[in-house]
């Protein structure tokens, strides 16, 4: 074995360039988008941000992150088998880069090494040469793919098998939908075999990638077919990240910038602002709200639950259908995992659709109302059921309150109707 020394050589190869372009590409896009949805807040709103920046809000977000991005606790929660499957692969992928990186760390006796050289180090890295715990990295490393490999499994296996994940419905894909799940379920396959065949070459790797190694080298010309697999790789990183913030996953820094935002105190206002554009980029489509939603589960209306509404908005498709056919009874918002305003966002949009005048309602007689100590308003849906207000009235009587009914007659509308189609003005007159 040759000894580990340091060494200033440059570790580079033209095949880097896909997953450093893609990354680069990536970074700029989120920090321009991010702060123009920031700059669109109400001033108050950001002003929390500035208020919240510096405070203990802002470890607790960290904690959260740990815990809702990478654990998937929440998910966890309702549907282990779910949880488990998002968890693999958030905290695989996680574990990956940071692992990777103090390996490369430890390699290079520097943190200044490019941010490519640890994403394709077992490429770098002569096998024959040792450093410090290096059989110990290449354990770990084989422990976490092979933890990936098993979540990928369990992906494939839930987008044609549902219901051994106890879900009735999972969300319809379409086509650009399809080409980046295809290449995001490539990706670490296509690693294992980069690093299976390089070890199969020259040795290293660990239980999975050196014996999958030993395994191809028997029938595989494995000269030929190492270097185009990094370069495989490589492009379907770099595609990945084209690709992400245009897709579903742009979830996986957006839901981040959320939990920040939110915990700084940061609010859904009655209209659809930057805000709202950062929750609506932060739904993973889970799924999960379909089937709490009982239009899916009693009437199989299952095409306007947030999950598809979401992702209308963020592909700026028509919305109208989707805003409006919902009984706004909460119960997805209750059950996301995410902890996503989906009612008021709903709401916000409404008004697009259906926007009504403070005069729109003027035709409702005004009732005339006698002065007294105690006002009664039983509402719409107490006249529906008069033995509400005839119980209310008898209470009344028997208390000698000193009472009037403002809507006897009905005639007059509280406003929520109104309030549920987003128009508050309007509510409010
Ligand atoms: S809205 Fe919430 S529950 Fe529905 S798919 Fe998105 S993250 Fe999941
Ligand atoms: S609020 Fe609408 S989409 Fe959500 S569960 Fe109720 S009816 Fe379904």
């Amino acid at each position: 074995m040759q000894q580990y020394e340091y060494t200033n050589k440059i570790y580079y190869d033209h095949f880097v360039l896909p997953f450093t372009i893609g990354l680069v590409v990536l970074l700029g896009y989120l920090c321009v988008r991010y702060y123009k949805w920031i700059k669109s807040f109400p001033k108050e709103e950001r002003k929390k941000i500035r208020k919240g920046l510096f405070s203990f809000k802002t470890i607790r977000s960290g904690w959260e992150i740990f815990r809702e991005s990478l654990l998937h606790h929440n998910i966890f929660k309702t549907n282990p088998m779910l949880g488990y499957m998002h968890m693999t692969f958030a905290f695989g992928w996680f574990l990956l880069i940071v692992v990777g990186k103090i390996e490369s760390m430890v390699y290079h006796t520097s943190a200044f090494n490019p941010p490519y050289f640890a994403i394709f180090f077992r490429y770098f890295h002569p096998a024959k040469e040792t450093f410090p715990y290096s059989e110990f990295f290449a354990f770990l490393m084989d422990l976490i793919l092979t933890f990936l490999l098993i979540g990928i499994l369990l992906a494939v296996t839930k987008r044609f098998c549902s219901r051994i994940f106890g879900m009735k419905k999972t969300t319809k894909q379409r086509a650009y939908d399809l080409l980046i799940l295809t290449v995001l379920w490539l990706i670490f396959p296509v690693r294992f075999l980069a690093e299976s065949f390089t070890s199969g070459l020259n040795g290293g790797g660990s239980f999975l990638t050196h014996n999958a190694g030993d395994f191809f080298s028997g029938f595989l010309p494995l000269e030929s077919l190492s270097y185009p697999a990094w370069w495989l790789y490589s492009s379907l990183l770099g595609l990945f990240f084209l690709l992400l913030p245009f897709s579903r996953y742009m979830h996986i820094p957006t839901e981040m910038v959320y939990i920040f935002l939110k915990n700084w105190g940061v609010k859904q206002g009655k209209e659809y602002n930057g805000f709202s554009e950062i929750q609506v980029n932060s739904c993973s489509r889970c799924g999960i709200c379909i089937n709490t939603c009982q239009l899916n589960t009693s009437c199989n209306i299952n095409d306007t639950q947030p999950v598809y509404f979401l992702r209308r908005l963020r592909n700026h498709e028509e919305y109208a259908q989707q805003a409006e056919n919902c009984l706004m009874c909460g119960r997805c918002e209750a059950s996301c995992p995410v902890g996503i305003n989906l009612n008021a966002i709903r709401q916000s949009k409404r008004p697009d659709i259906l926007r009504v005048t403070k005069d729109t309602y003027a035709y409702v007689p005004q009732p005339k109302v006698k002065p007294a100590k105690v006002a009664y308003f039983a509402g719409c849906m107490s006249h529906l059921t008069p033995g509400i207000i005839k119980s209310m009235q008898q209470i009344f009587e028997k208390a000698k309150a000193d009472y009037t009914f403002i809507d006897e007659q009905a005639g007059v509308c509280c406003g929520r109707p109104l309030a549920l189609s987003g128009n508050w003005k309007a509510a409010q007159v």
